[in-house]
């Protein structure tokens, strides 16, 4: 995955490794699933419902706190996990993002090379 930044004729791509350090399953506030991904944990039969709660005036559901599924510092539904936890640090999240160590890194190597290539602005998306 690369962090996408924009120079004033060229775009870089910085790697971006998350160092599952669990942070972001602490920060955040709610976990907040998709009111369309409610079917798919439905189907899924994974026990994830004993752990939802549904936020009334969204009518999503939302996974109770702390969250019962960091172990170890990883999640252990990484493929099903909420979009609120898919798009940590960007979105909605990204002023707090600055607390992820992986985008803080990346932030530090850019200032790094902003002395060589110009001024670089980060444009909020990680890619594959
Ligand atoms: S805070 Fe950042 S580095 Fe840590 S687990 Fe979350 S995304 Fe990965
Ligand atoms: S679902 Fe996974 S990514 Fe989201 S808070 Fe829980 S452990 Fe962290």
């Amino acid at each position: 995955m690369y962090a996408i930044y924009k120079g004033k004729e060229i775009e870089v791509l910085i790697p971006f490794e998350c160092k599952q350090c669990g942070k972001c399953c602490e920060e955040l506030s709610q976990c907040v699933y998709d009111p369309v991904e409610r079917k798919v944990i439905a189907e899924n039969e994974l026990g994830l419902f004993e752990y939802l709660e549904i936020e009334t005036e969204s009518n999503s559901p939302v996974l109770i706190k702390p969250c019962p599924f960091l172990e170890d510092g990883k999640c252990s539904i990484h493929p099903i996990r909420p979009e609120s936890c898919r798009e940590f640090p960007l979105g909605k999240n990204l002023d707090q993002g600055i607390g992820c160590p992986a985008l803080r890194e990346i932030h530090e190597k850019v200032k790094g090379l902003e002395s060589a290539i110009g001024e670089l602005e980060f444009t909020g998306r990680l890619e594959e």
